[in-house]
């Protein structure tokens, strides 16, 4: 019974699923290097391999282990990390996409409890839709913002038009030889949202889209879902995206303009 609107989930291998999040106590599988199986790739510390838990039915599920440091956060990587982690995933990503295997391919990442992760050890996923395509509910209205920053092929904002709400960052990629700035942008609003956006905010996901040959990150601090959107799918929006904009472009962009200057 397969459906081309709605994923399967697998509740007997759901049950079986490791919480380390919550539970701290639970030992975590990906520090575990040595008992890891379905191995696809690997560059230095960075591992993609198969999800052992493959909850959803006609899908490839796979993981992307960031680093060996269970406690670190993509806010806290050095600039060389960063770089090569996004060149890797999104490598991996696009070769999945171009395996013909799939109806849309799904890359995103979950961080802090209320982003539906499971693992808090740093990892990405990509899983291959057989029948489902990703995009049919995304569209380009909920990527246009107010500018934060700028640089050539690459621009930050914060959505006027979020697609859940309230306060959601996109980066907007023209040309992957700027993929490096992209994971710039990317650090920094999730850097924001840990640890200046909301004493409440522990929570983030990042989603990525190939969009018409151009790409976009859409970074989204998350608490309890509202209501209204579950219910009614309205979508809200903080009356406060002007200041956020103003106070990232403070904090991170300002003093380096000076420089550059
Ligand atoms: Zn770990």
């Amino acid at each position: 019974m397969s459906s081309n609107t709605h994923l399967r989930f697998n509740s007997h291998i759901g049950r079986q699923k490791p919480e380390s999040i919550v539970n701290r106590e639970t030992a975590c599988p990906f520090c575990n290097r040595s008992q890891l199986s379905g191995i696809l790739a690997e560059e230095g510390n960075i591992i993609w391999l198969k999800n052992k838990y493959p909850v959803l039915e006609d899908t490839l599920q796979t993981v992307i282990i960031e680093t060996h440091e269970c406690d670190s956060d993509l806010s806290l990587y050095t600039p060389d990390h960063l770089h090569r982690l996004f060149r890797f995933a999104f490598a991996k990503w696009q070769d999945m996409s171009d395996s013909g295997d799939y109806a849309s391919v799904l890359f995103y990442k979950n961080h802090g409890p209320y982003s539906g992760g499971t693992i808090r050890h740093p990892h990405m996923q990509i899983v291959g839709l057989k029948y489902v395509d990703a995009m049919q509910h995304v569209e380009e209205s909920q990527f246009t913002g107010i500018v934060i920053a700028k640089r050539q092929g690459v621009e930050l904002n914060v959505s006027t038009l979020p697609r859940v709400g309230f306060v959601e960052f996109n980066v907007l990629l023209d040309d992957l030889r700027y993929l490096d700035d992209c994971a710039d942008f990317t650090q920094i609003a999730v850097h924001y949202i840990m640890n200046h956006f909301s004493r409440n905010c522990n929570s983030y996901n990042l989603f990525f889209y190939g969009l018409h040959g151009e790409w976009r990150v859409k970074i989204v601090p998350r608490f309890v879902t509202s209501p209204l959107y579950v219910g009614f799918g309205i979508p809200q929006v903080s009356d406060r995206i002007d200041e956020v904009a103003e106070e990232i472009k403070e904090r991170y962009f300002v003093e380096q303009e000076r420089l550059e200057v």
